[in-house]
């Protein structure tokens, strides 16, 4: 239900943490919080509340700079630790958040079966990370053209944010049906379901269309339609104030 990510300079951890918590009020049921630094990518999720997370991960060295976060209402698997996000994909180098929900999950989680692809949790975000990986080791592409083919072929709503263990300063987000806003910081860019979490750090915004793709990568913001055309990053200023 929530979203916020983050690349750039300061520690991603607390950063997103934060801004969990100010997307609290749209409700949810579990919170989770992936981080890619020198030891890996990791994900740390938990049923509840966002202090319970934080308080899981608290005496932790989370020392990171690009991170992912979420707050899960759940549609598909009941509210519990493995159902919540973040999720990995089979071979745990890519990692996901996601709003919404992919309505034709079952027809490609049966197809992912077919091939040997088993899944730890109940729901149609573990099946959307583990198809773009499928479309990535069989095409031999970018994880980003990988997720562009993926929801040419992926029916119902969404807002996600995958990070990749690969590609330790690229952040790649879309969405169709649920909203998300990127934020353009000094260096440094924020992603997240509205602009709560953000204009703490920046009044810089970009509203992300449907069927568009973003990827910050290197400190660079490209914004492309699913048919692979750059469509531009139209920045607005917000005037909402804290
Ligand atoms: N459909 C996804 C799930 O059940 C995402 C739900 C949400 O928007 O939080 O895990």
């Amino acid at each position: 239900c929530g979203i916020v990510a983050y690349v750039g300079h300061r520690e991603a951890a607390p950063l997103i943490i934060k801004g969990l918590k100010r997307l609290e009020y749209r409700g949810y049921d579990s919170a989770g919080i992936s981080l890619l630094n020198g030891n890996g990518l990791k994900i740390y999720k938990k049923k509840g509340k966002v202090a319970e997370l934080e308080a899981e991960i608290k005496d932790k060295p989370l020392h990171a700079k690009i991170g992912i976060g979420h707050t899960r209402w759940a549609t598909h698997g009941e509210p519990n630790d493995v159902n919540a996000h973040p999720h990995y994909s089979q071979g745990q180098n890519l990692a996901i958040i996601h709003n919404g929900i992919i309505e034709n999950y079952a027809s490609i989680k049966k197809s992912l079966t077919n091939k040997g692809y088993t899944f730890e949790s109940e729901t149609d975000t573990e099946v959307l990370i583990n198809f773009i990986e499928d479309i990535k080791k069989h095409k031999g592409c970018t994880t980003e053209e990988a997720v562009r083919l993926a929801l040419l072929q992926v029916e119902g709503a969404y807002a996600i944010v995958i990070i990749d263990q690969d590609s330790p300063n690229q952040l790649i987000a879309a969405r169709k049906g649920s909203p998300l806003v990127i934020g353009i910081g000094k260096d440094e860019f924020f992603f997240a379901s509205d602009a709560t979490p953000i204009i703490e750090y920046t009044k810089e915004v970009v509203y992300l269309d449907d069927y568009e793709i973003a990827v910050v990568s290197n400190g660079e913001l490209v914004v492309k339609n699913l048919e692979n055309v750059e469509t531009g990053a139209f920045i607005q200023t917000v005037e909402m104030e804290l």
